[in-house]
Parts: structure tokens; C-alpha cells; sequence
């Protein structure tokens, strides 16, 4: 009913309201019973001046000592209230009118509310929301005051008039209990109306802390029926893909044993696990879903050659694609030296090949001629048909959201028969948050290096010793070695960032005498930054000056510095990848992040844990912790799995018994889970239907 109910009906709610309400995804009276508040009020009670303290929000009442308007560097009302308790509080406008000015006069008896600041003699609030006493006869409220999300031109009585209006609604038409009660009973919590009003209107005697924290157990509530709904629809799209087919690649393992014997190289037992696990779900007649997570430089790549091997020996083709041009270049470098002696002959697909190129690449692979195709996301368009594509592997998957994978899986179909799907991940997920969040994936783990490696020793350094780098650099391309130096964003703009870059090399250049200096960006012609890259592969280049395309590109073991300038701007996640170009060698390498003082508080934390860790899956744990589980997963540009209560990391400790739920939902009241699914996911849940 309350979902059916369009928040147009209520009052007060015009076209524009209405328009402005669905920016933020609210429609229905439902949806804005379920936009919680981001924070309380107190309101409920008085607090004496005297007990006033700096940064809380109070409510208080007194009488008006003194009121005028001073004339500093900025025009002011100051009014200052006294209420017997001690000292005086001091009100303070910048902006008001000459008949609000007036209204203040000695005497009168006015309650404000507002933030309570430190001021130069005595505490003061500015702009407070305030009452004269004859406006009011009422007591104080009686329930703590939401304070809600909003967007521009909804103000807070309004969110409060309107959530007033729905709560009302909500006591005459409940919506029906989605939880089991036994289950709410075991886990001691409300039921959804009971939560709903809870968390709208609490009663003043409910903590702010909890509340605030979002660990009152009304909000647990919700947070829990969330992530029931997310893991019940989770687990019927799982039903929906045994339900497809897909084709068993079952090859005589010529390709691959070929490929071993010419790899300079023994797998790790890592690898070999993994290779496993991937070539036994590709002989199932049901298409895999494997996330394969392995740190930079764990050996991802031949990994995902042997399992394309595979598919190739089944008589299938398969699709390697990489989320930027220049990664899937490098891929198919790495895929040609290996492949061609066994006479495999990868293809490259990328947006630069245009007319007559671009239409023989796509004959090649629309007639099966071409086995391997290798590219980006490009690869999605419908222009690109590949009749018998047996397995898609995807690099670096947190860029690929949920609704590409389906998309994807949807372009390999042909009569009902689904490609294989392998996800290659350097960004480490948590496992308790890889199954909340995709919970419709299998996991693999590569979780140790080639042996051999060095661990890169990082420092920190300030601009200001800049010249020590620039001597540390000339030092190691002396003795015969290579340095990276990176050039992050200054601006948002790919021109600024290709622009410093060639600064820099400029100006290391003429500082760094019989140093060969490379420079890439992403502005350069693909042939000019080719030529580069190998010239630095091949040794004919010391010091490479690079924007932050390399991230993903170079594999020099010979290159054992780098230097990256205003490391403050980047994501932990980005800086481990680019850490990872060096230490891939026997000599003992050094990462140096050359800052711009003074750092803020977190991009110091930033560096000190990127100084004390080499390890991808305790920095993405930081991550985690200090950016929060849409930022690292990446879900806000890919419009993967998203939550409107729960939070995935907060919330960790709920997911086992949610999963339990969901399987009791699923198993004896399946008309619940049609009701949850679209209570909490609505139309988003597009992949069940696929
Ligand atoms: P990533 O997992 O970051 O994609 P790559 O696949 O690029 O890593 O591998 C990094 C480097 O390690 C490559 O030069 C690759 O050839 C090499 N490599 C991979 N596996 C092994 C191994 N078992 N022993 C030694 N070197 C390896
Ligand atoms: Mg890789």
C-alpha cells in the first residue's frame, strides 16, 4: 500500500518538492519512511548556560541583558542572554533585518537552539533558530528531532512535516513483516513499524550516541532486513545461473602443458591452486562466476592464460578484456610472447583501430578465426560478435559493476548457453565483504609472490628535499639501474596532468647529465608511447616520467626506483599499484613519496601505512576502514551492489545470520522474498531476471 503511495499525495508535496524528493530516489511513501534520518536533535529539554558545552547543539532559554548592533570588520546583532545559571550566552546575527534588530530588546524571555561555539569572552551560538516567549506555549518536544539527508531546497521542516505525514500513514497501513518472528525474536529486535518510528521520532530518552553510531537496534533492524533482501536475491540470481548453460571446455591440455614447459618459471602452489579451481569449473556445463584476487605482481596473468588455453583447446574463443587501452595493450604483449610459439595468435581490439582495421578485426572474430581477442570494455558493443565465445576473463573487476558482468554474460549467449566468466582482481576484498557484496561470485585467492622478490622499502619525503631524490636517482641510473618518476593530477585534467609531466621531464632532464629520460603520458600518439615503454623495457631509457598510466602497464624487474610526486592525492589502493612497478626484481628497491608539506591528518595516515605494508590486503583493509566500502569497491560508478541502510563494513557481523535467514525465507515462506526483494531492491534487481 505505502509502496504503491506516491509521495505526491501527501501535503505540501507540489510538483517541485515532488521532482526534488526523486533526485534522491524517494517516490513513494514508503521510500520515505526508509530515508532516515543522518542525525538527532535534542530538543526535549532546557540546558542551563552554565552547563553549556562547546560543539553540542542545545536548546536554551533566558532573558536579553544587552542587544545592538556592533560595527566591526563585520556588521553584527549581538544579543546576550542570561538565565541565572552562571554566565551570559551571546546570540550572534551577521545577517537580519532592522525589525528583527528591534524585536530583541532587553527583558524579553527568548529560547534558541543552535551549536554552541567557543567565543572571544563568553560561549556564543550564531544564527540560532529562536522563539519569543509569547510565541510559545508549548513544553519543550517530547521526542529527539530527526535531522535528515537533503538536497538543495527541501528544508528540514519540511523533511519533518512530510516524514510526520508518512508516519501516520505507516500506523493506519502497516506494511506487512517481511522477518520471520522467531527470527526477530532470537535476534531481539523490533519489528519494522516499530523501528521505522523509532528511528523518525525518538523518545528523548534514546541515546544520541547509538543513534548517531547506528547500532541502536532499530536501525540494526532495518540494516538486517537489507541484507537479508540483498542475500535472498543474491541467491535466486545463483538459482538462475545453474539454470543456464554453458559450454564444457574440456580440452586435452596440449596448449597448456606447451605454455608451462616454455615459461621461464615455475607456478607458484598459489597459482596452481587457483588454476585448479578455475580449470574444474570450466569442465562444469554451468558458466563459472570466479573472482580471482591476487596482489600486484602475484601472477594474475598466466593464470589467465591457462584457463584461455583452455577454452581454446575446447575449440572456444575467449575475451580478455582490461578496464583502460593501455593495460589491454600490455596484456596482449605479454599474451603474444607466450602464445605464438604455440601457434596461437592473440588479436587486439581497441578504439584507435578505425574504418577498413577495425572492420577486418571484427570479420576475424565474427567468422571464429580469431581465437583470443583482447580489449576493454569496448568489447561490450554490439558491433563485436563472437560466435562461439566459450570463456571472458576480466582484469581489475572493481571497475566492472554487476549490470556489465550481466551484460556481458548476455553477449556470449547464443541459444541459451552462457560463456565462463573469470574476474582478476589486485584490489584484495575482504572475504566477509566479497560475500555480502558479491555473493554471487566464487572466490580464488592468490595470497603469496613469485619468490625472488625483494619487498619495496617506502619512504616519505618532503618537497623540500627534493634535491636528495633528484642526487638518489642520478646515483641509481649510474650503477646501471632504472627509476620510475610519477607525476600525479594536479587538476582534474588529463591535459594539466600530460602538461606537468612534460615539465618535470624537462627540468629532470637538464638536472640528471647522461641520464636518458623517457617520458608517457596519456596524450601521446600509441606508437610514440610504444616506443617508449619498450625502449625503458629494453634498457635504452634510464628514468621514465610518466603520468599515472603506468599504474598498470610496465614490467621492468630491472627498475628498481620510484619517485611519486603529491602521493597525498591518491588512494592508497592506486599507490600500492603503482609500488608494484618496482620490487619485481632481485635488486633491493625503494619507493619514495615525494610530498608537499603540510600533509592533512589522514594523507599522513595515508603514507604511514603505505610505509609499513607491502601487502595489498592489509592496505585494502586500511582502505576500507578509511574510506568506506563504496569507495573501494568502486560501486558508485558502476552502480553495482548498493545499500540505503546497511553499510557492508559496519555491519560485517550481521551477514552470517542474514544468510541463514535468507536461506529460511527462501526455503519455507517464498512470498516473503518477493516482497523483500521489492521492498529493499525494487527495480534494481534486473540480474535475478536475466
Ligand atoms: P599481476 O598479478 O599483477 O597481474 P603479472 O601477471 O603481471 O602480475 O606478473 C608479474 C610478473 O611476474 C610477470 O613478469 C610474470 O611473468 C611474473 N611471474 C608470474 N608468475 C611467476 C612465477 N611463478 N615465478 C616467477 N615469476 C612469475
Ligand atoms: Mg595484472
Amino acid at each position: 500500500m505505502l509502496d504503491r503511495l506516491a509521495v505526491s499525495r501527501l501535503k505540501g508535496v507540489g510538483p517541485r518538492i515532488s521532482e526534488r524528493l526523486a533526485r534522491l530516489g524517494i517516490q513513494t511513501v514508503q521510500d520515505l519512511l526508509f530515508h532516515l534520518p543522518l542525525r538527532y536533535q535534542d530538543r526535549t529539554r532546557l540546558v542551563p548556560i552554565g552547563e553549556l558545552i562547546p560543539g553540542d547543539e542545545a536548546l536554551v532559554e533566558g532573558e536579553i541583558r544587552e542587544a545592538g548592533i556592533a560595527v566591526g570588520r563585520r556588521r553584527s546583532l549581538k544579543v546576550w542572554l542570561t538565565d541565572g545559571s552562571g554566565a551570559g550566552l551571546l546570540l550572534r546575527f551577521f545577517h537580519f533585518s532592522s525589525q528583527q534588530s528591534t524585536a530583541f530588546k532587553p527583558g524579553a524571555r527568548v529560547r534558541c537552539f543552535a551549536e554552541v561555539r567557543e567565543g572571544y569572552s563568553s560561549l556564543e551560538m550564531v544564527h540560532p533558530e529562536y522563539r519569543f516567549s509569547s510565541d510559545w506555549e508549548v513544553e519543550p518536544e517530547s521526542r529527539l528531532t530527526p535531522v535528515y539527508p537533503s538536497t538543495e531546497g527541501v528544508q528540514q521542516s519540511s523533511w519533518r512535516g512530510l516524514t510526520g505525514q508518512a508516519l501516520d500513514l505507516l500506523g493506519a497501513h502497516p506494511p506487512p513483516e517481511c522477518l520471520p518472528a522467531e527470527t526477530l525474536a532470537r535476534l531481539a529486535m523490533p519489528s519494522l513499524v516499530e523501528a521505522l518510528i523509532y528511528l523518525h521520532r525518538p523518545p528523548r530518552e534514546a541515546s544520541l550516541v547509538d543513534l548517531q553510531a547506528r547500532c541502536h537496534p532499530a536501525f540494526r533492524r532495518l540494516a538486517f532486513e537489507e541484507l537479508v533482501a540483498h542475500q535472498v536475491s543474491l541467491r535466486r540470481m545463483r538459482a538462475v545461473q545453474r539454470s543456464i548453460a554453458a559450454p564444457v571446455l574440456e580440452g586435452g591440455g596440449e596448449l597448456r602443458r606447451r605454455l608451462r614447459q616454455s615459461l621461464p618459471f615455475r607456478l607458484t602452489e598459489a597459482q596452481e591452486r587457483v588454476v585448479v579451481e578455475i580449470a574444474t569449473d570450466l569442465l562444469r556445463d554451468r558458466p563459472m562466476q570466479r573472482l580471482l584476487q591476487g596482489d600486484v605482481g602475484a601472477g594474475k596473468t598466466v593464470v589467465a592464460a591457462l584457463a584461455a588455453l583452455q577454452a581454446l583447446e575446447a575449440g572456444r574463443q575467449a575475451a580478455l578484456m582490461a578496464p583502460i587501452e593501455l593495460l589491454s595493450e600490455q596484456h596482449h604483449r605479454s599474451l603474444k610472447a607466450w602464445l605464438r610459439p604455440l601457434g596461437v595468435e592473440p588479436l587486439w581490439l581497441a578504439g584507435r583501430h578505425r574504418g577498413g582495421e577495425r572492420a577486418d578485426l571484427l570479420a576475424a572474430i565474427a567468422c571464429g578465426r580469431a581465437r583470443l581477442v583482447v580489449g576493454t570494455h569496448a568489447l561490450f558493443q554490439d558491433e563485436v560478435v563472437f560466435p562461439d565465445l566459450g570463456l571472458v576473463i576480466i582484469d581489475e573487476q572493481h571497475r566492472f559493476g554487476v549490470l556489465q558482468r550481466m551484460k556481458l554474460r548476455a553477449k556470449g549467449d547464443r541459444a541459451g548457453c552462457a560463456p565462463h566468466q573469470l574476474i582478476m582482481t589486485a584490489t584484495p576484498i575482504p572475504r566477509s565483504l566479497a560475500m555480502t557484496c558479491y555473493a554471487d561470485l566464487d572466490l580464488s585467492v592468490i595470497d603469496e609472490l613469485p619468490p625472488g622478490r625483494t619487498p619495496v622499502t617506502t619512504a616519505a619525503i618532503p618537497d623540500s628535499r627534493r634535491d636528495e631524490v633528484i642526487a638518489r636517482v642520478l646515483n641509481a641510473c649510474r650503477q646501471g639501474r632504472q627509476a620510475y618518476w610519477v607525476c600525479t593530477l594536479i587538476e582534474e585534467s588529463e591535459a594539466l596532468e600530460c602538461q606537468a609531466a612534460e615539465e618535470s621531464a624537462r627540468r629532470l632532464s637538464e638536472r640528471l647529465p647522461g641520464v636518458r629520460v623517457g617520458l608517457v603520458h596519456g596524450r601521446l600518439r600509441t606508437s610514440e608511447r610504444d616506443s617508449v615503454m619498450t625502449g625503458f623495457a629494453k634498457g635504452d631509457l634510464d628514468l621514465l616520467v610518466a603520468t599515472t598510466v603506468i599504474e598498470v602497464g610496465m614490467d621492468v624487474p630491472n627498475a628498481s626506483l620510484m619517485i611519486i610526486e603529491n602521493p597525498e592525492r591518491l588512494g592508497l589502493a592506486q599507490l600500492h599499484q603503482l609500488r608494484g612497478r618496482v620490487g619485481r626484481g632481485a635488486v633491493a628497491s625503494h619507493c619514495l613519496l615525494l610530498y608537499r608539506a603540510p600533509l592533512s591528518g589522514v594523507a599522513r595516515e595515508r603514507l604511514a601505512i603505505l610505509r609499513s605494508t607491502n601487502s595489498g590486503f592489509e592496505i585494502a583493509e586500511w582502505d576500507l576502514a578509511l574510506r568506506g566500502a563504496g569507495e573501494v569497491l568502486g560501486t558508485r560508478q558502476t552502480g553495482a551492489v548498493q545499500f540505503r541502510v546497511a553499510d557492508p563494513v559496519r555491519d560485517q557481523g550481521l551477514v552470517p545470520a542474514a544468510q541463514a535467514v535468507a536461506e529460511q525465507i527462501l526455503g519455507r515462506y517464498p512470498d516473503l522474498a518477493g516482497l523483500l526483494i521489492a521492498r529493499w531492491l525494487g527495480a534494481r534487481e534486473v540480474y535475478g531476471q536475466v
